[in-house]
């Protein structure tokens, strides 16, 4: 044909499409896991253990004493699009669990191996069962397992050569997958504590949390934070949390951010996740031969994990009020949960659910914007006379 002709359009393969969208929602090794443990958590999870190896490009575990699966709903299990916590669109607006799509499970069949040992309760033994592409591979073998789901995921971006030999060469995501862990494990919180003494109960443990995931030099440096919008029509919502005072110092921002759900605790169960392990278990890593593992307690008290997500434009709104406040600007230490009636979250923004939008989202920044510059001042001032003492 000559050179000017236009080229054909055709339709790619399907299994070409599956393996796109899949890298896609599985992005890094640590979507990986992201995706799991919020399986884990939507199955109403006790306990939760991770493993990886070499930053999960090789090997990533994770077992759950949830409710697990049951044997008729196996074969579909791993197809795109298959899901038990949505069936009409118009539950997005109610939804209480963190996945939804029905993407996760198929899209790691597409671009790894895949193997789920589960067994359901008053069920004698486990069924166990590896997916490829979407599909079994084999019909479930009858095996023994303990209470719950355990998922094994093995030779990620196998089939994507590229993507793994930059996972690989770069810094591999071990330090993601602990940040990951530890911001699940950080948000724990009374359900249902009314009464001030419990609150502060509360409050003081999630302090215990920061400072065992975060390290002491960030746990000395905070100041609590409370603010809300009940009476305006316009937006009602609530927010509490910590952020950094102004002896805090940082090059980069932390933000960890829940908006809504109920409520999860999550205790680290393990000193694993502290911060000198953290360095040497780092170091070991690097090496490339070693084999983590994470508890996580879950609270019997919750069932459910608020949502861990991502809102661009809070963290920027909050770091100009450090910038402008504090004349020596350190990036901020931030953690704060948000509460807002359940439809004026949109979590449907993005595949990997992590960027939220809000409805009324310039009001509740501004409002929160302002409680944080005023803390900020306050504390100046205060330390300023204390210093003339
Ligand atoms: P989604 O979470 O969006 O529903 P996934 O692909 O992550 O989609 O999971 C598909 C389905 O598999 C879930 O809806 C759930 O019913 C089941 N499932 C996945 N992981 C677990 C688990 N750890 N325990 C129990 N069920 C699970
Ligand atoms: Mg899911």
């Amino acid at each position: 044909p000559p050179p000017h002709d236009p080229p054909r359009i055709h339709r790619l393969d399907e299994s070409v499409v599956n393996r796109i969208a899949a890298g896609e929602v599985i992005q890094r090794p640590v979507s990986a896991v992201k995706e799991l443990v919020e399986n884990s958590l939507d199955a109403g999870s006790t306990s939760i253990n991770v493993s990886v190896k070499d930053g999960g490009i090789k090997f990533i575990q994770v077992s759950d004493d949830g409710h697990g699966i049951r044997y008729e709903d196996l074969p579909i299990l791993c197809e795109r699009h298959t899901t038990s916590k949505l069936s009409a669109f118009e539950d997005l607006q109610s939804i209480k669990s963190m996945g939804f799509r029905g993407e996760a499970l198929a899209s790691m069949t597409y671009v790894a191996h895949v193997t789920v040992t589960t067994i359901t309760s008053g069920q004698l033994h486990g069924y166990r069962v590896s997916y490829r592409d979407g599909v079994m591979e084999h019909e479930p073998r009858a095996c023994a397992a303990v209470k719950g789901t355990q998922i094994v995921i093995e030779n990620l971006f196998y089939n994507m050569i590229a993507r793994r030999k930059s996972l690989t060469s770069s810094a591999d995501d071990y330090p993601k997958i602990v940040d990951l862990l530890s911001r699940f494990a950080i948000h724990h919180k009374n359900h249902g504590a009314s009464t001030a003494d419990v609150h502060t109960v509360a409050m003081s443990s999630r302090l215990d949390a920061i400072r065992s995931v975060y390290g002491v030099s960030v746990a000395r440096n905070l100041i609590k934070v409370e603010a809300s919008d009940a009476n305006s029509s316009s937006s009602i919502f609530e927010m509490d949390g910590f952020i950094s005072d102004p002896n805090y110092s940082a090059k980069k921002t932390t933000m960890v951010l829940f908006i809504n759900g109920l409520y999860l605790e999550l205790y680290v169960f393990s000193s694993v996740l502290n911060r000198r392990n953290n360095k040497r278990i780092r170091r070991n890593n690097d090496k490339g031969k070693h084999t983590l593992l994470f508890f996580f307690l879950v609270s019997f008290f919750s069932c459910f994990a608020e949502r861990l997500v991502d809102c661009t434009a809070l963290k920027r709104a909050i770091e100009i009020v450090y910038a402008a406040t504090l004349p020596k600007a350190s990036k901020p230490f931030i953690y704060m949960s948000i509460m807002l009636p359940p439809d004026h979250v949109d979590v449907n923004v993005h595949p990997t659910k992590r960027e939220v939008s809000l409805l009324n989202q310039e009001v509740i920044i501004e409002r929160i914007q302002s409680t944080i510059e005023l803390k900020l001042r306050n504390f100046n001032e205060s330390s300023t006379y204390q210093e003339q003492q």
